[in-house]
């Protein structure tokens, strides 16, 4: 028998209507592309976002059509998430760092119609003019007195789309499985992969996180995602924040710990949510100037693994560290780090040792571990398997990819990871490696089969493995470990220059190490396992 209850579809675009209603005096403060800092609120956004939609029906946006931005973390990159969705079309976060021809990819395979851009990221997209589709459209994310001279054709003005449209708008009505967001992510192998987030999908992740987090997901918190927006929706906050009446600090482009501290400081942050880089980066600053910014109280790091020196540090000065662990795929929250009550009188040392873990999983997402052969393993805390999940808020499929798609189910249905992991018996979760073969540098991918193809493309490379060293700032950094053929000397030069045609600056290996074989796995390939054992320490 069926339960006698209404059926409303969830949607993103209530989020910011019950903000505006129920936290109207909520604040957005954005670090501006433009130089000053703007500040804002939910009930004034909530006007803009639905003069943005009118301005964005009024340029033929349809329910479906795809929406790109390449923009900081700020106030109308926030108004995009809402204007778009709301209007039955796709946000699509697309993230500036990526190399220019993955970038071209992304904007081709997403078939995007428009594409908002922040003042900084114009000249990239200047460059790229003559390679991307010739009917997509530009908007720069400014006002008209900031317009820049631009080469890209028929550039709109942002203020310009909202400006003398109505500060109401009764949103459409769809079915809650409708697509709302679109996030590209990497892959072992061939181009990015995009995770279609839906509003069902999305909504749910926010009362996840509400629930999840309630200390910090509160009324007058404030909190600066120094996550990006291009990144897993900054992991989720936008939609957490409105729901919860926290107020948002925006940090523009200065990402940087002296910068980081002064916003922190000045607008009394007591949350900060990023990658370990970032609070390496914080952390010198606070040691430089022997203090905290002014009313920090959390830390929510993620991402990548947070070492015990991170925790410990924060810790023992009084500010609490929430270790997250989750993926694109997963919108992204999977587990979280904070303490149940009953650790509470845990020795310091003892807490420090837990919070190292990625914690406990969050309602609605289910986890199992299994070996080689799909066979699930014990959550003993000592035996690693493959990490799979499964639940509302993770992707069934990437965004017409079902060559990618295949491979990442098993048989129940369950979504792999390709971490590797233990869960004890409370149900901490410790991610122990990775199987997937990518590098993960500052919060960012780097594929090493796509380094790897590229330096095979050199003549005088007979095989190579590039493999993942630690790396105190970045976490991690490629190292290319290269065998040459018997009649050649490549040149380290050589190989950087090989490199840096096809990728980013900053996914070019620091170093090269010529050898004179590689290991080998039972199976002939290489094995990075010994690679990496070998040279664990070479970026230290
Ligand atoms: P992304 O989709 O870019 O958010 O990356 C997700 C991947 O980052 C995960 O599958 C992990 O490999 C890694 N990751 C994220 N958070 C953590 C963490 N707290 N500890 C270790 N690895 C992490």
């Amino acid at each position: 028998m069926k339960g006698l209850m209404m059926h409303r579809p969830l949607k993103v675009a209530d989020l910011i209507t019950f903000a505006a209603e129920t936290y109207p005096s909520g604040e957005i403060v954005s670090v501006r592309t433009e130089g000053d800092v703007h500040r804002t609120t939910y009930g004034e956004t909530a006007r803009r976002v639905a003069q943005l939609a009118h301005g964005l029906k009024s340029l033929g946006v349809k329910p479906g059509d795809r929406i790109a931005t390449l923009a900081w973390n700020g106030y109308r990159h926030f108004e995009l998430y809402y204007a778009i969705s709301g209007i039955g079309a796709i946000c699509h976060t697309i993230n500036p760092r990526l190399s220019a021809e993955q970038m071209l990819y992304i904007v081709s395979h997403a078939e995007d119609r428009l594409l908002f851009v922040d003042l900084t990221f114009v000249p990239i997209l200047e460059r790229l003019a003559a390679h991307l589709p010739k009917d997509l459209r530009f908007i720069i994310m400014t006002d008209r007195a900031h317009m820049p001279e631009t080469s890209l054709e028929g550039a709109f003005c942002y203020e310009d789309l909202l400006d003398g449209q109505p500060g109401e708008i009764d949103w459409p009505e769809f079915p809650e499985d409708q697509a709302a967001g679109l996030c590209y992510t990497s892959g072992t192998t061939g181009e990015p992969k995009g995770t279609l987030f839906s509003h069902r999908s999305t909504v749910l992740h926010a009362f996840s996180m509400c629930v999840t987090i309630p200390k910090i997901l509160r009324e007058g918190v404030r909190i600066l995602p120094v996550v990006p927006l291009f990144h897993v929706n900054a992991w989720g906050l936008p939609y957490a924040a409105p729901l919860s009446g926290v107020s948002l600090i925006f940090p523009g482009s200065a990402l940087d710990g002296k910068s980081l501290f002064d916003l922190m400081d000045r607008e009394k942050v007591y949350s900060a949510w990023g990658v370990p880089t970032v609070w390496h980066g914080l952390l010198n600053e606070i040691t430089q100037r022997g203090r905290l910014p002014e009313g920090l109280g959390d830390i929510v790091v993620g991402g990548s693994a947070a070492s015990r020196s991170l925790i410990e540090t924060f810790e023992s000065r009084g500010v609490n560290v929430c270790h997250a662990w989750g993926m694109t795929e997963m919108s992204p929250l999977g587990t979280q780090c904070n303490l149940p009550s009953e650790m509470d009188q845990m020795a310091f040392d003892e807490r420090i040792d837990r919070k190292q873990s990625q914690g406990r999983r969050v309602f609605g997402v289910d986890m199992k571990i299994v070996d080689d052969a799909g066979i699930r393993l014990p959550h003993d805390g000592k035996t690693p398997g493959h990490l799979y999940v499964r639940g509302n808020t993770i992707t069934s499929g990437y965004f017409n990819n079902d060559e990618a798609s295949r491979p990442v189910f098993d048989g129940e249905g369950w979504f792999c990871t390709g971490d590797i992991a233990t869960i004890d018996q409370d149900g901490f979760l410790n991610i122990t490696d990775r199987s997937k073969d990518l590098i993960k540098s500052g919060g960012e991918w780097i594929s090493s089969l796509d380094l790897e193809n590229i330096v095979m493309s050199h003549p005088g490379v007979a095989n190579c493995a590039v493999i993942a060293v630690p790396d105190e700032k970045w976490d991690e950094r490629p190292l290319l470990i290269v065998q040459a053929r018997e009649d050649a000397q490549p040149q380290k030069q050589e190989l950087f220059d090989l490199l840096a045609e096809r990728v980013a600056k900053w996914q070019v290996p620091d170093d090269v190490v010529f050898v004179d074989e590689l290991p080998l796995t039972a199976t002939g390939k290489v094995s990075k396992l010994t690679l990496r054992k070998q040279h664990a320490g070479e970026a230290e």
